[in-house]
């Protein structure tokens, strides 16, 4: 009897403990020009030439956005066309940054757009990845353990629904140059990058272990 009790205490603590999530629909205008300009940018970039926007999973990127609110960083990926303070990028095409999944700083999951639509996070991988941004990252917005959880939460979630074979920091993308995966055409776009962080990268990836996810490639 004694034993029955416990073991169902046992069972009790581990449902609590065991991180319950859910995902909040919070739409960026994804109108007729975005699809349009994704359609594009999958062409001129990476030579695909496709009837919509859509891209088959096979990478999951994690990122920080480097604006500490989540108001701030969700009006970052809203509109359409890249806006004038990212001149770095305009001129290669007008299509505005954005990732499938924000996350702000309580943990609270945001689905921006349609999982499996082209967001634009990541040179020479956008068509087989999905993007998950973090809300802060800075020194001054450390990423917290929310966001760390919910994280770990999202990556269990897309790795069983989808074919996913990689589990990238965003810093890690240049790795790929050479990869089948890469697709950019141009040798001259890149950007540097260090988000979401080693460490950050390194609890994600020890606590889904059992996804066997293939290593990133050495340089
Ligand atoms: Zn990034």
């Amino acid at each position: 009897m004694k034993k029955t009790i416990l073991a169902l205490l046992m069972a009790c603590a581990l449902i609590s403990c065991s991180v319950q999530k859910q995902i909040v629909d919070k739409p960026i205008i994804f109108d007729g020009e975005r699809i349009a300009l994704t359609k594009e940018y999958l062409l001129q970039r990476y030579d695909l030439n496709q009837d919509s926007p859509q891209i088959e999973p096979q990478m999951i990127v994690l990122h920080w956005t480097a604006i500490p609110t989540l108001e701030g960083s969700f009006d970052a990926f809203n509109n359409t066309k890249l806006p004038n303070w990212r001149p770095d990028i305009k001129n290669v095409s007008g299509l505005n940054v954005s990732t499938q999944f924000l996350v702000d700083r309580d943990g609270t999951i945001y689905r921006l757009m349609p999982e499996t639509f082209m967001g634009r996070h990541v040179i020479g991988l956008n068509h087989c990845s999905i993007g998950i941004e973090n809300v802060g990252g800075t020194e001054q917005w450390p990423l917290t353990e929310e966001q760390l959880k919910s994280n770990i939460w999202l990556v269990n979630y897309l790795a069983k629904k989808y074919d996913i074979d990689y589990l990238i920091g965003h810093y890690e993308y240049t790795n790929f140059e050479g990869h089948p995966l890469w697709l950019e055409v141009d040798e001259g776009y890149r950007t540097k990058k260090t988000d979401p962080g080693v460490d950050f990268m390194e609890k994600v990836r020890k606590a889904t272990k059992k996804f066997n996810f293939k290593p990133v490639p050495s340089k």
